[in-house]
């Protein structure tokens, strides 16, 4: 059965009200997806946007589109990371990528490479960025989390397990940065209509031995009440009001964006 509410339509944003003129945002992931959307959306609010992508060709036209700056970096390197711009008032940990297989079958090499992108580069840029955020006495982290920071998949091992650590590095910095105007927020989405979720249809239809409509409607809309996948515009409004004038208070949380699926 289709959902009544109906998603935000492509290509809009929820800026209206949010004014980050003055601010630096850095997005990690920005050439795709949710990446893509969140340094839209705070271009549109105002921000001068940091694209940062592994992906040369994506990186630039976001940045070119929205008049930010490209960086290519892989993020499963230290090295690069320390060259990335530390004067940053807004960051988004976004990057991230996923691998299905069994517990018994899960590659260590490709394990290691979900914690490095989505743990342990989030790390080192809030070591680098936040005594910026610090100095300004105001710091936004929005830290692009899933309803996998909260809730356990099969054959996602890599991908939970750097979810949940991403959860206890969020609550952290939200602890150590409230005395300096610092928040740090996760955001979890459900299943978000983009590329990685693209991609993942055929790697689950085939770990379920299961054809891709199927996966669609039982693996992935299974446990979500509003039977439809999130759009990643929905995701950046969420992203941008955390970066707005009215969540001050709202620090070390965690914000289903899920259909449902948690609360169920
Ligand atoms: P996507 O594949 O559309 O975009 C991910 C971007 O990250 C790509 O541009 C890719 O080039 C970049 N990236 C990957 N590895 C990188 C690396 N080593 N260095 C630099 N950049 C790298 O994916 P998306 O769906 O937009 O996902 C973005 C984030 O949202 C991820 O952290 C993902 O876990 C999270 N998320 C996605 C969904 C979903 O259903 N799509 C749901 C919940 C959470």
């Amino acid at each position: 059965m289709t959902s009544p509410i109906p998603p935000v339509p492509h290509g809009t944003t929820a800026a209206a009200g949010i004014d980050l003129a003055g601010r630096t945002a850095m997005v990690t992931g920005a050439g795709s997806g949710i990446g893509r959307a969140c340094a839209t959306a705070l271009a549109a609010a105002g921000a001068h946007v940091h694209v940062v992508d592994v992906d040369a060709a994506a990186a630039g036209a976001v940045a070119e589109s929205i008049g930010g700056r490209a960086h290519v970096v892989d993020l499963a390197q230290a090295a690069p990371i320390r060259e990335l711009p530390a004067e940053v008032d807004i960051l988004v940990n976004n990057a991230g990528l996923q691998y299905v297989a069994p517990l018994t079958e899960f590659p260590p090499d490709r394990f290691e490479l979900l914690q490095r992108v989505m743990v342990h580069a989030p790390f080192l840029l809030l070591r680098r960025i936040l005594p910026h955020m610090y100095g300004r006495g105001w710091g936004r982290v929005v830290n692009i989390s899933s309803v996998h920071g909260l809730r356990a998949s099969a054959y996602k091992a890599g991908y939970v397990t750097a979810k949940h650590a991403l959860e206890g590095l969020s609550k952290v910095t939200a602890v150590e940065g409230a005395p300096h105007g610092v928040t740090s927020n996760c955001v979890n989405p459900g299943y978000v209509r983009t590329p990685l979720v693209e991609r993942q249809i055929a790697a689950q239809a085939a770990a379920h031995d299961i054809d891709a409509d199927r996966v669609v409607t039982e693996v992935m809309l299974g446990r979500s009440a509003v039977k439809r996948l999130i759009e990643p515009e929905e995701v950046a409004a969420a992203v941008l009001w955390l970066c707005g004038p009215h969540t001050a208070y709202i620090t070390g949380a965690s914000i289903p964006l899920d259909g449902g699926w948690t609360a169920a």
